[in-house]
């Protein structure tokens, strides 16, 4: 979640090579700007046939529907956001549009930013997380059914509630032990991303200068450990090198809770197509991240060159305002807001999908929205409520409506289901013989 150019810390040297690649690729865009001709293909989408939306939404509502990463969690956390408050054009989330949007399943983001990590409250910080979500199931249990297992999904399904299921995001979150790694599969995590945009002490991160060289021997004790418990391993955020020592030795299927193709947008978050297809052959599953900036290159490059441009009065935000740090969030959206991005058409969205379909197999894609943990979305995609309509652009493509079910829930299920046989196979209790090792890291 919660990624923008102008909140990394970037190492100076780090930050000179990226202005100056920045700079080449406008250099070299303006060149092929000027050199091809304008095409006008993507620009007014086609009109909807009624019948095959009447369609969609049938297929849509008799499926079981599952996003893969939502941040709603941390407005419910700082905010103290209610779900069942309408907050259409505040958030993309809320109790009436999820319902709307067909949603039969939720996995709400434990996301742990790494301020907390700095300040030694990682684990505290994911502990809050997970209250907001007990909280809120349990005040609103017609809505919300808590979700552990593949049986609790469609056990919600049938009785017409939303499966809410929780994944951290950030490995630091278990201060580098593994019991601290226990308890949050006690308390219902069913994945782990192992890293955020920074690394941690045991894992290398995409958007981070690489320490560890992918997974340290720790590193992979974890992995091991959540193998043995049936936590599933999200590779999402990652480094290439971790994610390629994550499938070395993983047994069970893994998912990317919250990524999409790095052959359609060169951006770090995204996966290559060599890993796509190592992570069909591990039987795992890719749900597709809607955010523009990650999916769509024109908007990739157009927010590089928005931050460059805007530095000197981001710079001014943090300093006028740097004892209030949610007035400088903000003051700095509301700068953003001043200085939009181009707009993403919801077939950019389609067309990740339907690579992901081809590179590592239909029986590996699915949806990671990422909805409120980005500021911007594909349009027809503006919020949790629009879901159907990738149901019937899908169907428009020419997918079988099978193929259109496996996307939408049925591969994470699977997922999910081997991650509970093969634990369960491996180790009848969760204590287990589970290592008792905690990493000890000197500062
Ligand atoms: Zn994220």
């Amino acid at each position: 979640m919660k990624f923008s150019f102008r909140r990394l810390t970037l190492a100076a040297s780090f930050a000179a090579v990226f202005a100056i690649a920045t700079l080449a690729l406008i250099a070299v865009s303006s060149v092929v700007a000027q050199q091809t001709p304008t095409t006008t293909t993507s620009s007014m989408p086609a009109a909807r046939d009624e019948k095959l939306y009447q369609q969609a939404l049938k297929l849509h509502r008799a499926s079981i529907v599952i996003d893969g990463h939502n941040d709603i969690t941390s407005p419910m956390t700082d905010k103290d956001y209610d779900l069942a408050t309408p907050s259409v054009g505040k958030y993309h989330t809320d109790i009436a549009r999820m319902k709307q949007g067909g949603l039969s399943a939720q996995f709400f983001s434990i996301y742990v930013g790494n301020e907390f990590v700095k300040q030694g409250h990682a684990t505290s910080r994911a502990m809050d997380l997970i209250d907001v979500v007990y909280r809120a199931a349990e005040k609103y249990p017609n809505d919300f059914l808590m979700a552990f297992s593949v049986a609790d999904i469609r056990r919600a399904k049938k009785a017409n509630k939303i499966a809410a299921l929780m994944g951290i995001e950030n490995g630091a979150a278990i201060d580098n032990s593994l019991k601290t790694l226990r308890e949050f599969y006690r308390l219902g995590i069913r994945y782990m991303t192992l890293t955020h945009n920074f690394n941690n002490d045991w894992a290398d991160s995409g958007r981070d200068t690489a320490k560890h060289n992918g997974l340290s021997d720790f590193g992979k004790e974890v992995v091991r450990e959540m193998n043995r418990l049936g936590m599933m391993i999200d590779v999402s955020h990652v480094s290439d090198k971790t994610m390629s020592d994550v499938l070395d030795i993983t047994k069970p299927p893994v998912i990317a809770s919250h990524s999409s193709a790095r052959a359609l947008a060169n951006h770090p978050r995204n996966i290559p197509d060599d890993l796509l297809k190592r992570i069909a052959q591990n039987g795992g599953v890719v749900m597709v991240n809607f955010y523009p900036t990650f999916i769509d290159q024109k908007v990739y490059d157009a927010d590089k060159a928005r931050t460059e441009r805007l530095k000197p009065q981001y710079a001014a935000i943090r300093e006028t305002y740097k004892d209030n740090p949610a007035r400088i969030e903000e003051e700095i959206d509301k700068l953003d807001a001043a200085n939009p991005l181009p707009e993403t058409p919801l077939s950019v969205l389609i067309d990740h999908i339907e690579h992901i379909a081809k590179v590592a197999g239909v029986d590996h894609v699915g949806l990671g929205s990422d909805f409120d943990g980005v500021p911007t979305l594909p349009n027809g995609m503006k919020d949790i409520a629009q879901l159907p309509n990738i149901t019937y652009e899908l169907l428009d493509r020419g997918f079988s409506e099978k193929d259109v079910k496996k996307i939408l829930g049925e591969n994470l299920l699977r997922v999910m289901a081997d991650n509970e046989r093969i634990a369960r196979a491996s180790s009848k209790t969760i204590s287990g013989d589970g290592s008792l090792r905690k990493l000890e890291v000197v500062k």
